[in-house]
């Protein structure tokens, strides 16, 4: 019984150990695996560290990384041209900007520069406050010396160069204030020949006269006018261009206020400041002081500065106005319309 129990019992024992060896050589195959996988992992890096020291001692690798490097260096400087491309253009764009803003400024200036000369109606000054004349040249445009020297341009605003504008000078122009038969016919564009001598010298002369003793009176009033010259050129921002110069800022601008926008010979007055530094310079040296003798200069009636008519003696004045003022008194009762020259207010 005892020996039976015992057989089973080294069955069991036996079967067991079987069992427990399987396990074990299961265990030593699955560690001799994971050596084996580390060893080949050791391996694989250790040739990998050898082939990149190799590498780094390739002249075709070290080629490769510094042209890397320069294709690198290229990108900063590109990018570093496009920022500060970006950046000149960003301040040219607030130039811009504050330029305009100046501009506008300047615009409101003047604007309200002119509301407050229509306003004024009396000196509060005596004498009236000096303002001040700029004639400082502009950075960017050189200064247009047909403008310095006479006060218009033909080129007006479209000019290059530079106008400065006086504020309040003591010299008004009357823009084409003066035009006689040739004038207004546009008979001086042929220039001194055929049709333009029908319209005599003296005619001419005795034309400019009338005017002359009718307009000076008027511009009197406000003070006493120390120049007054009148263009017979035949440009047309010269041409009837009458400059009064005042001893005073004041008179002239009492002139302007009165006179300017009035209406005279049917064309409409229109009055301008202008700043005069030198009338010998204004005034054309070639032509003569004469008569009509535009001969002498070259460039004739064309010429772009002052051809002016030769001012009469003052003091006939009084007696050609007594004149006018008789003859106008027996020609009232006839033909009205036949009196070319009429004032009457805007
Ligand atoms: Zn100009
Ligand atoms: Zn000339």
């Amino acid at each position: 019984m005892d020996i039976r129990i015992d057989n089973q019992l080294f069955e069991k024992m036996k079967l067991n150990l079987i069992e427990q060896f399987k396990i074990y050589r299961f265990l030593i195959k699955k560690l001799r695996r994971q050596l084996f996988r580390q060893q080949k992992a050791k391996e694989r890096d250790e040739n990998l560290r050898l082939e990149e020291i190799q590498r780094q001692n390739d002249p075709l690798y070290q080629a490769w990384i510094i042209h890397q490097e320069n294709i690198r260096r290229q990108k900063e400087i590109e990018e570093e041209e496009e920022n500060q491309k970006a950046q000149k253009l960003r301040k040219q764009h607030e130039q811009m900007e504050i330029q305009k803003k100046e501009q506008l400024r300047k615009e409101m200036e003047e604007k309200q520069k002119e509301l407050s000369l229509s306003k004024i109606t009396a000196p509060t000054h005596n004498p009236f406050p000096p303002i001040q004349v700029t004639i400082a040249p502009s950075i960017e445009r050189p200064v247009c010396s047909f403008y310095l020297k006479t006060g218009v341009c033909r080129y007006n605003e479209r000019c290059h160069r530079t106008h400065n504008k006086p504020d309040i000078t003591n010299t008004l122009l009357a823009v084409n204030m003066y035009s006689n038969f040739e004038m207004q016919y546009g008979l001086d564009d042929e220039y001194d020949f055929d049709i333009g001598l029908e319209f005599e010298e003296s005619e001419r002369y005795e034309n400019f006269k009338d005017f002359y003793y009718d307009v000076l009176p008027e511009f009197e009033r406000f003070g006493h006018v120390i120049i007054f010259k009148v263009c017979a050129n035949s440009e047309i921002h010269l041409r009837g261009n009458v400059y009064i110069q005042y001893e005073t800022d004041y008179q002239a601008m009492q002139a302007y206020k009165a006179l300017n926008t009035r209406y005279y010979a049917g064309r409409m007055v229109q009055c301008q400041f202008v700043n005069i530094p030198s009338w010998s310079a204004a005034i054309c040296g070639k032509h003569t002081d004469g008569l009509f003798e535009h001969g002498k200069c070259p460039k004739g009636r064309r010429c772009n500065y002052l051809h002016v008519f030769r001012n009469p003696p003052l003091k006939s004045i009084e007696k050609n106005k007594d004149e006018s003022s008789r003859k106008n008194k027996r020609s009232k009762s006839r033909d009205r319309s036949n009196k070319r020259k009429k004032k009457s207010r805007h």
